[in-house]
């Protein structure tokens, strides 16, 4: 539930808006706007009696929330979130954020050379798994910790952002040191307690949609991370299972509209698993950023056919300086602009 309060409401207002929530037993976030104060209501599993707040000094209206997530919808909050990283790079506002790297760091020669050649290209955030969860406990598990010394590394060296996987509670806390974006990958959409602990890691959160979820169940999984005070999640279509095995998923490029009229959060698009296929990548991105995603994640390899995982999918580092500049001119004529890499120590 939502309590607005006129414009010029006092402060001592607010506070006895505040005070009456938590007497209900509720928490109380009050919510300065441009325009006019909110205090959101959070806490409640269902319908508030709100009778006892509607009448207090200083409140115009009591908005209730209909959807069943509440602080990431836009009823809560109908400006765009735009998440501010230190170096100037921005998720969510006018520009489209390009995520490129290998699926998993294999070696510190590896991460720094790919994150040279996609800075290179454009591509402002580096990716690159440390930790990878893979169908086969036969298959390459990721090196750990070793690479995110790597991955720190290619920052130093090349100004990119790092985005990197936490896969489990206990892995959390080392990932959240060195990541600028801590992804949960699709696996791990609905695994509550991770998403709890990212919730509290104290970094920006990028959440892939599962491969059998939702959108409604993709929104109530960030408002878990929302509910334990981080704001800044970017949300990801990353196909879900399709019965097509021509491609690896079925790339839902329609949840990108759908994502951005039911929330204020920001949603990439993942083309590299959306369909498995290298030639299938760059259509897509074009595509997804015609369709108004707020980024793009790919996955490029300096040497696609020797990578550990997901090479079929993997971009020629030439492929992925064609995409970016195909996808500049779509950011273009949508009104948009593709976002430029951060200088070293910026
Ligand atoms: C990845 O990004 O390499 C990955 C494992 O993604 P997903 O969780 O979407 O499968
Ligand atoms: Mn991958």
């Amino acid at each position: 539930m939502l309590i607005v309060m006129r414009h010029g409401a006092t402060e001592a207002e607010i506070q006895r808006v505040v005070a009456v929530i938590q007497e209900m037993g509720y928490q109380a976030q009050p919510m300065p706007g441009a325009q006019r104060t909110a205090v959101g209501l959070v806490g409640n599993d269902g319908r508030v009696d709100a009778s006892r707040l509607e009448g207090l000094p200083g409140v115009t209206e009591v908005i209730h929330v209909s959807k069943p997530y509440k602080q990431v919808s836009r009823e809560w909050k109908a400006d765009s979130t735009v998440i501010h990283f230190p170096n100037g790079v921005t998720v969510g506002g006018a520009d489209v954020v390009a995520i490129a790297g290998p699926c998993s760091v294999e070696s510190e020669r590896q991460i720094v050379e790919t994150a040279r050649l996609v800075k290179e290209a454009g591509a402002s955030i580096l990716r690159g798994g440390a930790f990878k969860p893979r169908s086969s406990p036969y298959s390459f598990q990721g090196l750990g910790r070793p690479a995110l010394r790597f991955l720190e590394k290619a920052r130093a060296e090349t100004g990119l952002l790092v985005c990197t996987e936490a896969m489990d509670i206990e892995g959390m806390g080392w990932v959240a040191e060195t990541a600028d974006i801590v992804q949960i990958g699709a696996r791990n959409m609905q695994n509550f307690s991770l998403l709890k602990a990212a919730g509290r890691c104290g970094k920006p959160v990028l959440l892939k949609r599962g491969m059998a979820a939702t959108i409604t169940e993709l929104l109530l999984s960030a408002e878990y991370l929302l509910a334990e005070g981080n704001r800044d999640v970017i949300l990801c279509e990353r196909g879900v299972r399709g019965f097509d095995p021509i491609t690896r998923n079925l790339l839902d490029l329609t949840a990108i509209p759908v994502v951005h009229k039911l929330s204020h959060l920001p949603i990439i698009a993942d083309p590299s698993h959306g369909t498995g296929l290298r030639d299938q990548v760059l259509p897509m991105a074009r595509a997804a950023v015609a369709a108004g995603a707020d980024g793009i994640i790919v996955e490029v390899h300096p040497a696609p056919d020797q990578a550990l995982s997901d090479g079929a999918q993997s971009l020629f580092p030439s492929q992925f300086a064609q995409l970016m500049k195909e996808v500049r001119v779509i950011a273009e004529v949508t009104g948009r602009r593709m976002a430029e890499p951060a200088p070293v120590g910026a």
